[in-house]
């Protein structure tokens, strides 16, 4: 679900990895408009939990799980910023891009930022499952504060994180 104008091949790259990681279909739904009451003026960011009430009203329960994509940069309650916020084990989650693009696109610039993409997107939705942030650096659970924690950790769920959630 895109919030505004999102990179196109972005969003069928994102639903292909998130289908066979979730191992279930995933459609990519119509874009839908930015909240503008989120956008904090002076900071010029997007409030995140003004995004997953958007998506909460849109889940029409049956368990599927929506998450959000945008390219406005996106804060949550006293923190600076937020690559993606959701709530755990309900519907709605959400990331922004704004934070994952590369500083000098050399080469592997776009698959880097692709690479970002999914590990933030796995993330969020892993919290939809109902898993909480795990302490293994590596695991995609592990919470990231900073992109050079998002750079270590991969895309998969470590042995604990990945029973939990086929259970
Ligand atoms: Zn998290
Ligand atoms: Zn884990």
């Amino acid at each position: 679900m895109a919030f505004g104008p999102v990179n196109a091949g972005l969003l069928l790259d994102l639903t292909d990895a998130l289908s066979l990681k979730f191992d279930r279909p995933v459609a990519v739904g119509p874009q839908i408009k930015v909240p503008a009451q989120a956008l904090d003026e002076e900071c010029g960011q997007y409030l995140a939990g003004a995004f997953l009430s958007r998506l909460r009203d849109m889940a029409g329960g049956k368990g599927s799980k929506l998450l959000g994509v945008t390219e406005v940069d996106l804060y949550g309650l006293g923190l600076n910023f937020v690559f993606g916020q959701a709530d755990v084990g309900g519907p709605a989650s959400v990331i922004s891009l704004a934070r994952l693009y590369p500083d000098n696109a050399d080469g592997n610039g776009h698959e880097l930022f692709q690479a970002r993409a999914l590990k933030e997107a796995v993330h969020e939705l892993g919290h939809t499952f109902g898993l909480e942030h795990c302490r293994d650096r590596f695991c995609v659970m592990h919470f990231s504060s900073g992109i050079a924690e998002t750079d270590i950790k991969s895309h998969d769920f470590c042995p604990r994180h990945a029973g939990k959630l086929d259970a």
